[in-house]
């Protein structure tokens, strides 16, 4: 049972975490193994710990210590509405000495002007080693047998900081080890998501959004019976409601509509969620914890649902980069020139269309754009197109009924198109336009496939 930042905000959040869990354990039978608890950092603590990092890069201490004191004077008023007597005070003096051992390490950073990806993690790692301290005493607070468990001590990761990979083998050795006696003494573990540690014990994360994927990873390794995903919204719904007014839910999703929507901008689910729940065949629910009683969306192998279409979903603020070959290579060995550069960069390519002379790609990474710029315009010319977008139409039944295409086309009328893509696996259309226009297409294409 994975609770992002917004189900743990507060105090009357977390204790609706705590209803909600005590509702699961005493719905399943007498004597089976508790569920797991996963949590994300508080709301907004991320994002206040990632400026907390940036003040110590630009040497500015006094921000950095006060946004610190900020911090653990938000935690520490949550701690003492949770939790009484001895309890609170033990609680209170853990958050200290952690927020006091990142005030002083913040110190020395901003002192050196200098914050390694290593110092950012340990930095940003303290939003969900707090919470998951504080909900793991509200539970004990509220006689639920919750036992805390540091995640660095299980899940595994290789050393590359800020996007660390898993090593499943490791983590689901550990997993066996350090969770599975814990819910044999029918105790249940809460953890924080998104953190991680490499084999030699140093603080790693798994990118923004991360802890949908640690819920994962730690349900595929303990083999459960459902991977939760307890959010603010009720389910995976036919669009960003960010974007689009009043999308529906969707009921059930398959895994490979659900990655793909995930991977296309559904931020709802981190991308990598699926994978370790397919490994598995393990349904995945995404359910509303403002909401308990709600069904929220299901996604397993196959997904049993009328209609052809699943969901759009919308992903912001890309980059198209246009790639015209100066013609001194062959076709094949200007795609193998092309696709070494992004890979030399590290970057990820999300959408490509091809012509006789050019491809276009679209990044949303543009850390290294200045690096891939200039490799690719040493054997071609390149066009950096800034703030376009990427909207995709998703289901597994998309091939069936080849009139779909046609009705998109036919609903983007007039908003001009500027990269358009079938995957091979003909489960997502694929629109690329300006950024500007992305409220207009996507409100046009739910209107279309998905008006009442
Ligand atoms: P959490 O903190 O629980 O991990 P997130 O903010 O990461 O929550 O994800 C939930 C948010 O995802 C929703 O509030 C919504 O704004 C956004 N979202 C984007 N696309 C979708 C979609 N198709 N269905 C549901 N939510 C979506
Ligand atoms: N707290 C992390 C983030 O904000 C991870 C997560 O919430 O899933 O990105
Ligand atoms: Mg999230």
């Amino acid at each position: 049972m994975k609770f992002g930042g917004t189900s743990v905000a507060d105090a009357d959040a977390m204790t609706r975490v705590v209803n909600i869990v005590r509702r699961q354990w005493d719905s399943q039978p007498k004597g089976s193994r508790p569920p797991v608890v996963v949590v994300s950092a508080l709301s907004k603590v991320t994002d206040g710990l990632i400026r907390t990092a940036e003040f110590a890069r630009s040497g500015d201490a006094a921000r950095a210590a006060a946004l610190v004191n900020d911090l653990l004077e938000r935690h520490i008023a949550i701690a003492r509405t949770l939790t009484s007597h001895q309890r609170a005070g033990d609680l209170v003096k853990a958050l200290r000495a952690q927020f006091d051992e990142l005030g002083a390490a913040v110190g020395l950073l901003a002192a050196r002007r200098e914050v390694t990806p290593s110092n950012h993690d340990a930095i940003v790692a303290m939003g969900e080693l707090a919470s998951s301290r504080i909900v793991a005493a509200a539970f004990q607070e509220q006689q639920l047998p919750g036992t805390w468990v540091d995640s660095r001590e299980v899940l595994v990761t290789d050393g590359e900081h800020m996007v660390a990979v898993p090593d499943m083998d490791a983590t689901c050795r550990h997993a066996t080890q350090r969770l599975a006696p814990v819910t044999a003494a029918q105790q249940i573990p809460v953890m924080g998501g998104f953190i991680a540690a490499t084999k030699d014990g140093v603080t790693t994360t798994l990118g923004r959004g991360g802890s949908d994927y640690s819920a994962a990873i730690f349900g595929a390794c303990l083999d459960v019976e459902e991977i939760q995903i307890w959010t603010d919204v009720d389910g995976m719904l036919t669009a960003d409601p960010r974007v689009v007014p009043s999308p529906r839910v969707v009921p059930h999703l398959s895994f490979a509509e659900a990655s793909e929507l995930a991977y296309f901008g559904a931020k709802v689910l981190h991308p990598a969620t699926i994978l370790p729940a397919v490994s598995k065949n393990i349904p995945v629910r995404i359910l509303n914890s403002r909401q308990p009683a709600n069904p929220g969306t299901l996604i397993t192998a196959d997904a049993r649902r009328e209609g052809h279409l699943a969901a759009l979903a919308c992903k912001r603020d890309v980059t198209v980069i246009d790639i015209t070959s100066t013609r001194m290579f062959g076709a094949h060995g200007f795609l193998r020139r092309l696709f070494e550069v992004f890979e030399r960069c590290k970057t990820a390519v999300d959408v490509v269309t091809t012509s006789e002379v050019s491809v276009s790609v679209t990044v949303d990474d543009t850390r290294k754009l200045d690096d891939i710029v200039k490799g690719l315009t040493e054997f071609s010319e390149v066009e950096v197109e800034p703030k376009m977008a990427i909207v995709s139409v998703v289901g597994d039944r998309l091939h069936d009924d080849p009139s779909v295409f046609a009705r998109a086309i036919v609903a983007l009328d007039r908003i001009p198109l500027r990269l358009v893509s079938q995957a091979s696996s003909r489960r997502t259309f694929t629109f690329v336009l300006d950024d500007a226009h992305v409220q207009d297409a996507m409100t046009r294409l739910h209107n279309a496939f998905f008006a009442d």
